[in-house]
């Protein structure tokens, strides 16, 4: 890995960020402090437009090959929390456990679902990231965006957003800056309750302290991914050095540094399956570059 300028890394071994703890290099990775440095986006990108903005690599794997442009991520201004009077601004840089501490200790309640995701308000904007009943748009006013084409910073509201289950605001050529989002005050002790009840049902339904990626793929309508998926395996997925984890078929397992294609195939062997079992597509979650 090579440092150019303070905020530039060239080559940059994405495995070392990712949850995946997997992932070919990036050929340039930018950091952006603040506003001002977003006009560097377009220098570096010597105008070709391959970005890809990263939050906090939760659900991001880069395959073998790397990825050959310009990654961008927020970091100093976009990683605060301004309160105003009606509406939160939050930094796409802001990880979901703090955004949640945060709105804790002030009283503001509905943003409990998100200490239990390790995302960035970035990243879930992204993804629409949700559980346990909860969406990032529920709460969300506004996005405000770097249109990466036109050097603009702009604003869309909420409504004006085609969300869907996982699929947030993804327009091409737009980094997320920050999200505008409610303020409703509650019951400290509630919300407490609530965060402490989410991180139960996530220690008892889901692994803890291993590489993954959270849910490998969307449920499909009305029926859950990790029902078809083990209805479809047999007992090898669940051994080796990538295996789906015995607590929840819907997430895998795997040791660091394994190759990125490889997990790629394993997540393509499960879809073949399920297909040959259900005739039913199933639809990755994770993003795969
Ligand atoms: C253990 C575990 C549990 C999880 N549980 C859940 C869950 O319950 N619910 C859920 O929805 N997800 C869950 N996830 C998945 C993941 O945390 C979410 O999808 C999250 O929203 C991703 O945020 P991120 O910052 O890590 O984004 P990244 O993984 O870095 O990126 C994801 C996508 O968002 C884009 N992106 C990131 N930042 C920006 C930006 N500023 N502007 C534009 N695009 C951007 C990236 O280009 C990429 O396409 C889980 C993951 C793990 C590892």
């Amino acid at each position: 890995m090579k440092q150019k300028k303070d905020n530039l890394l060239e080559n940059f071994d994405s495995s070392k960020i990712s949850w995946l703890k997997s992932g070919g290099k990036i050929e340039k990775l930018l950091k952006i402090n603040n506003e001002v440095q977003l006009e560097q986006i377009n220098a570096e990108s010597n105008s070709k437009l391959n970005i890809l903005p990263i939050g906090n690599f939760s659900n991001l794997l880069i395959k073998d090959r790397g990825f050959s442009g310009l990654a961008v991520k927020l970091t100093g201004d976009f990683s605060k929390i301004t309160a105003n009077k009606d509406f939160l601004l939050v930094g796409a840089g802001v990880l979901d456990h703090f955004f949640s501490q945060y709105c804790y200790r002030n009283k503001i309640s509905g943003y409990e679902f998100l200490h239990t995701i390790p995302g960035s308000i970035g990243g879930n904007i992204f993804m629409n990231a949700g559980c346990y009943g909860n969406e990032i748009k529920d709460k969300l006013i506004s996005v405000i965006y770097y249109d990466i084409k036109r050097s603009k910073i702009c604003e869309i509201s909420s409504q004006d957003i085609n969300f869907d289950y996982r699929k947030g605001f993804q327009d091409p050529n737009t980094l997320i800056l920050y999200g505008k989002f409610k303020v409703i005050i509650g019951d400290q002790a509630v919300i407490k309750n609530i965060m402490k009840e989410n991180e139960v049902k996530r220690n008892q339904t889901q692994p803890q302290k291993v590489n993954c990626c959270g849910s490998i793929f969307k449920n499909p309508s009305n029926q859950n991914a990790w029902k078809l998926i083990k209805s479809s395996l047999d007992a090898s997925f669940y051994t080796g050095p990538i295996k789906l984890s015995l607590k929840h078929s819907n997430f895998f397992e795997n040791d660091s540094n394994i190759s990125p294609d490889l997990i790629e195939n394993f997540i393509k062997t499960i879809q073949k399956k399920v297909e040959e079992k259900h005739n039913i597509i199933l639809e990755r979650e994770l993003e795969i570059i």
